[in-house]
């Protein structure tokens, strides 16, 4: 049979898979003699994993994860007081069917980027959207949202994905705009949008962190109701890196 009309057919399917590569596919089962059901199985089944791995691949471009990183490469013995199997437990992604959310509390370069970058991935890869944003950067959207008047936009984007990821809470201080946003979609996610919150600044520091205890409390309140915290009390693995490659401490900034 003429392939050309056969790619065609494929095409018009969305099959593109299949349509990309019709002789290769139709010469290998010949060669090894498969059944046609084994033909059409096998057939099916890369067609959908080629559909996954593009759906992933755009899951993850819209996520604005920074990097990924998979929890695989994580040296927990860097970490003691770090609960391997509480964070494998996180990694099943039940949190997420539930509305609930992690918390990564720890000093600089003890992994809690990493932490929450490899959790939101295997979050994607088990089919759930998800967004990434310092609260820094969250901090600069809101200020620019508000001079075009956009600030409902911004409440309903962090509303939007399944899981939002908040990193580096902390390091700069919310203002008048962004600490009363954020409180508005940290109350509209809670019980429905799971969050992952890191931060390098235990929760009683966060009235600072808002400038307002009133608010920060109310906040707090609603993220700890469902949630899990790790307290990270290691050393740093950017200074393990630097102190391995012959620095000393006192040379490092
Ligand atoms: P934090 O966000 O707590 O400041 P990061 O997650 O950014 O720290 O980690 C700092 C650097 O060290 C990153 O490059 C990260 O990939 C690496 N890192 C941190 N902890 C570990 C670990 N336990 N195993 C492997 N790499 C790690
Ligand atoms: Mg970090």
């Amino acid at each position: 049979m003429n392939t050309e009309l056969l790619v065609e057919r494929l095409k018009q399917l969305g099959w593109s898979y299949t349509a990309d590569q019709p002789d290769g596919l139709l010469e290998d089962s010949s060669k090894n003699n498969v059944s046609y059901s084994e033909f059409l199985y096998t057939l099916l089944s890369k067609e959908i994993e080629y559909k996954e791995a593009i759906e992933l691949e755009k899951r993850i471009k819209k996520s604005r994860l920074p990097y990924v990183k998979t929890i695989h490469d994580f040296d927990f013995s860097f970490q003691p007081s770090l609960d391997q199997k509480r964070i494998n437990e996180a990694l099943t992604g039940r949190y997420i069917h539930h509305g609930e959310n992690i918390i990564l509390l720890g000093p600089p370069g003890v992994g809690k980027t990493y932490l929450a970058i490899s959790m939101a991935f295997e979050a994607l890869t088990q089919g759930h959207t998800a967004l990434f944003i310092t609260a820094n950067d969250f901090i600069s959207e809101c200020r620019k949202a508000n001079k075009e008047g956009l600030i409902q936009r911004i409440i309903k984007r962090y509303c939007r994905p399944d899981i939002l990821i908040m990193d580096e809470i902390g390091y700069f201080s919310f203002d008048e705009l962004s600490a009363p946003t954020l409180f508005q979609i940290i109350s509209k996610r809670y019980e429905q949008g799971a969050m992952i919150l890191t931060s390098n600044k235990s929760y009683v520091e966060w009235g600072k962190i808002f400038g307002d205890d009133v608010l920060a409390t109310a906040m707090l309140d609603r993220i700890v109701h469902h949630s899990t915290t790790f307290n990270i009390k290691g050393d740093s693995y950017r200074l393990r890196e630097k102190k391995k490659a012959g620095l000393q401490p006192a040379n490092i900034r």
